[in-house]
């Protein structure tokens, strides 16, 4: 059986750093907001580029508390790609705020930046972007916009790990950024952790005192805050794969270019990247008219693979008020849609043997 993601192949490879980073968690006493929480952010911030990161607990809280912090709330708008995991949308209604889909470029499945200016108006305060599925977006024409409408960049890197775009990792593309450390991300922790990158000083404070109680010191709050803490130990599990990132990254392009080389298959489109550097394959996505068919074909022969995703955000049921909404791209990549393998502990051989199987779908 080829996994679609061998998660525990993927930790077991740091197996003793991992027992001795809980093992100094266990050995302190101290199990929130300490040393390896520092350490961590000190390194991840270094990574991406930026000047601050503040863990919490999952991707969602992420964009969630950059919303918030922004002070965005009901009457505003926050455009967002109509091809996203629901999180991005979902962080952006929890605020009240109203989340204005746009359709994604078929090419690259990321926002498509020429149909943005025309969904801005006087209630707009920010564009959220996505990299999705581990491919930064081209931000040249959004910085534009935001910068000719005094709009927030925010981003929701949580699949795009590493990912460059003009020599700059994600993260450090826009005002301010979300990332997830969800056990299947390209950097993912053993239970939920997450991260905001800015280099906004006033707005990192901010973020830091509303992911603790909103307070600044302790037992004094001055913001209604959340509790959205990551704790020492999904911190110091975190420091320990971040070193090997790139290489786990540089094992995924590899992959993908193997793929791109050899699947021949006409019924299947291949997925394209503008630069090599951009993306960092959190999957990898090909389109099949007959998806489900090509599915069962892969899972007959022991491959496992997955959809992301099968339904489209604006056909949700918790977002009935957009099921009116026609977004014909965005509903021909959830129809068409579907991932194969694709991991940095995936053998040659089970690669070989991925592209032999869809070659094989007739
Ligand atoms: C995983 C993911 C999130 C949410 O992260 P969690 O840690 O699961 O809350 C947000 N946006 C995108 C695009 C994701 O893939």
């Amino acid at each position: 059986m080829i996994k679609f993601l061998d998660l525990h192949k993927i930790n077991e490879r740091f197996r003793d750093e991992i027992n001795s980073r809980i093992k100094q968690v266990l050995d302190s006493g101290w199990y929130l907001l300490g040393n390896q929480d520092k350490t961590f952010e000190d390194n991840f911030a270094k990574y991406c580029g930026v000047k601050h990161c503040i863990g919490c607990a999952n991707g969602l809280d992420a964009l969630n508390l950059i919303i918030r912090a922004y002070g965005f709330g009901a009457g505003d708008e926050i455009i967002v790609p109509a091809n996203t995991y629901i999180a991005s949308i979902l962080a952006i209604s929890q605020n009240g705020c109203t989340p204005v889909l746009v359709e994604p470029d078929i090419n690259t499945y990321n926002i498509n930046p020429d149909l943005i200016e025309e969904k801005i108006t006087d209630k707009t305060k920010a564009i959220m972007v996505v990299h999705l599925y581990g491919q930064a977006v081209e931000m040249e024409k959004i910085w534009a916009l935001a910068k000719k409408y005094n709009l927030k960049v925010i981003e929701d890197s949580a699949q795009a790990h590493g990912a460059i775009y003009q020599g700059k990792r994600t993260g450090s593309l826009g005002d301010a950024s979300g990332f997830s450390f969800y056990p299947g991300k390209n950097l993912g922790c053993m239970g939920d952790g997450g991260a905001v990158t800015t280099n906004d000083d006033e707005l990192a404070k901010k973020i830091r005192a509303i992911a603790n109680y909103g307070s600044d010191y302790k037992y004094h709050h001055i913001y209604k805050g959340i509790n959205s803490r990551l704790d020492e130990i999904q911190a110091g599990i975190l420091d320990v794969k971040l070193p090997h990132l790139d290489k786990d990254n540089e094992r995924r392009r590899e992959i993908a270019k193997y793929y791109r080389n050899n699947i021949k298959n006409e019924k299947i489109s291949l997925p394209k990247t503008y630069n090599e550097n951009a993306h960092v394959w959190h999957v990898f996505v090909v389109r099949c008219d007959n998806r489900d068919l090509l599915q069962k074909h892969l899972e007959t022969n022991d491959i496992q693979t997955n959809i992301h995703y099968p339904t489209a955000p604006h056909k949700q049921l918790c977002y009935s008020e957009y099921a009116h909404l026609s977004l014909p791209i965005t509903e021909k990549i959830h129809n068409e849609i579907i991932s194969l393998p694709i991991s940095p502990v995936m053998t040659d051989e089970e690669v070989k043997k991925v592209v032999e199987v869809v070659n094989a779908f007739k």
